[in-house]
C-alpha cells in the first residue's frame, strides 16, 4: 500500500504534545513506515515515551522484568497531553480502558500474538482512546493515540491551539483560536459571534479589533528618507532622518509614541534643528570671513 502523502504540501511543524523529557521510538526519522506498515495511516506514527531524568519510563522492579505492570507506575500516566498543532477537534474517543504496561519481553509475546486480531477490529482497537485534530479543512489530521481514559477535555468542533504559539496566552488562562475571520455575525443589531473562513462559528457577545498603524509618510518617502522593513522612517539621534536637514518626531516615525513622548521627541528635534542652523550660520560666517574678511 502506498502512503497517502502529498509531496507538494507544506511541511507542518508539530509542537511536543507534553512537557518534560521523553524517549522517541519507532520514528519516521529512522524509517518509513515507522511501525512496519502503512495501514491505518500509521506510516509516519511516532511513539513518545515520557521518561524521568534517568531515562526510565517507570521504576525498575522484578515485576517489570517478568510481567505486565499497572499503568499508574509509568511516569507519563496522567501527564497532560497538549495539542501539537492548532486546529479543530475532528474526533474524540475517550472510553477505551487503560491497558497494562508491557516492558517485559515475556509480557509482550501474548500482546503481539493478539495484534492481528486487534487490527481486524479497526483503528479504535489499535489507537485506544484518541483525539484527531484537523489542522486545516483538508488536513493534515494528526491523531493522538493511547490517551488515558476519560482525560480528553475537548469535544469535536472545538478549537485547540498548539503549545508553542499559544503558550503566553495559555499561561494567563486565555484560549487562542488561530485562523481567519471571514464574517462578523450580527443578529437584531447584536453581535452573536464570528465565523471563521472554514465555516466554524465562535459565539461571542463582544469583539475588540487591534489597530494597525500605518505611517502617513508620503512626503518623507518623496524626499528620499530611508525606511525600515514595515515602512517607518529610520531616525538617528534626536529624530534626524537619512536626508540632511529633515527631522521627524512623534507618531510619524514612532508608532508607540504617546502625547508626552511625541512632544518630547519634538522638543529634542527642535533643539537639534536649532543647533544645526547655528552650525550652518557659523560655517557660512567662517567661509565669508576667509573669502572677503567680512566680520558679522
Ligand atoms: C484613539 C487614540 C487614543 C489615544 N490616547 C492617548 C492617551 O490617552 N494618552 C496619550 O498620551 N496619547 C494617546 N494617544 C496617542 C496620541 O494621540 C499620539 O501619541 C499623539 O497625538 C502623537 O502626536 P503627533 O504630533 O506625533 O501626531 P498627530 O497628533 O497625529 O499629529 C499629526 C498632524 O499632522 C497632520 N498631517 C498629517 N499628514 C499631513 C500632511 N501631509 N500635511 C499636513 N499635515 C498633515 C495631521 O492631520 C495631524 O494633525 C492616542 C491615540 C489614539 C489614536
Amino acid at each position: 500500500m502506498t502512503p497517502l502523502v502529498n509531496p507538494a504540501a507544506e511541511p507542518v511543524v508539530l509542537a511536543f504534545p507534553f512537557r518534560g523529557a521523553c524517549r522517541v521510538q519507532n520514528s519516521p526519522a529512522n524509517r518509513v513506515p515507522s511501525h512496519g506498515t502503512d495501514a491505518l495511516g500509521s506510516s509516519y506514527a511516532i511513539d513518545l515515551v515520557p521518561v524521568d531524568e534517568r531515562g526510565r519510563s517507570a521504576p525498575r522492579t522484578w515485576r517489570g522484568l517478568l510481567s505486565h505492570q499497572p499503568p499508574e507506575v509509568f511516569i507519563g500516566f496522567g501527564r497532560p497531553i497538549l495539542a501539537p498543532v492548532s486546529g479543530r477537534v475532528e474526533a474524540v474517543h475517550d472510553a477505551e480502558p487503560d491497558h497494562e504496561g508491557r516492558r517485559s519481553q515475556l509480557a509482550l509475546v501474548p500482546y503481539m500474538l493478539g495484534q492481528a486480531r486487534r487490527a481486524r477490529r479497526g483503528p479504535v482497537e489499535l489507537a485506544g482512546s484518541h483525539v484527531v485534530i484537523a489542522h486545516g479543512a483538508a488536513g493534515p489530521f494528526p491523531l493522538l493515540a493511547h490517551r488515558q481514559r476519560g482525560s480528553v477535555q475537548r469535544q469535536p468542533g472545538e478549537w485547540v491551539s498548539d503549545t508553542g504559539s499559544a503558550l503566553p496566552a495559555r499561561g494567563r488562562g486565555i484560549g487562542v483560536v488561530e485562523g481567519t475571520v471571514s464574517e462578523v455575525l450580527i443578529n437584531d443589531d447584536q453581535l452573536t459571534g464570528v465565523q471563521m473562513d472554514d465555516g466554524h462559528v465562535i459565539p461571542r457577545d463582544a469583539l475588540f479589533v487591534p489597530p494597525r498603524f500605518v505611517p502617513n509618510n508620503d512626503l518623507l518617502v518623496g524626499l528620499g528618507c530611508d525606511l525600515d522593513e514595515p515602512g517607518w522612517v529610520v531616525t538617528g539621534a534626536n529624530g534626524a532622518t537619512s536626508v540632511a536637514g529633515v527631522w521627524v518626531a512623534g507618531n510619524l516615525a514612532n508608532p508607540r509614541a504617546q502625547v508626552i513622548t511625541a512632544a518630547g521627541e519634538g522638543s529634542a528635534a527642535a533643539i537639534a534643528i536649532n543647533a544645526d542652523l547655528v552650525d550652518e550660520d557659523v560655517s557660512h560666517a567662517v567661509r565669508d570671513y576667509n573669502r572677503h574678511g567680512i566680520l558679522p
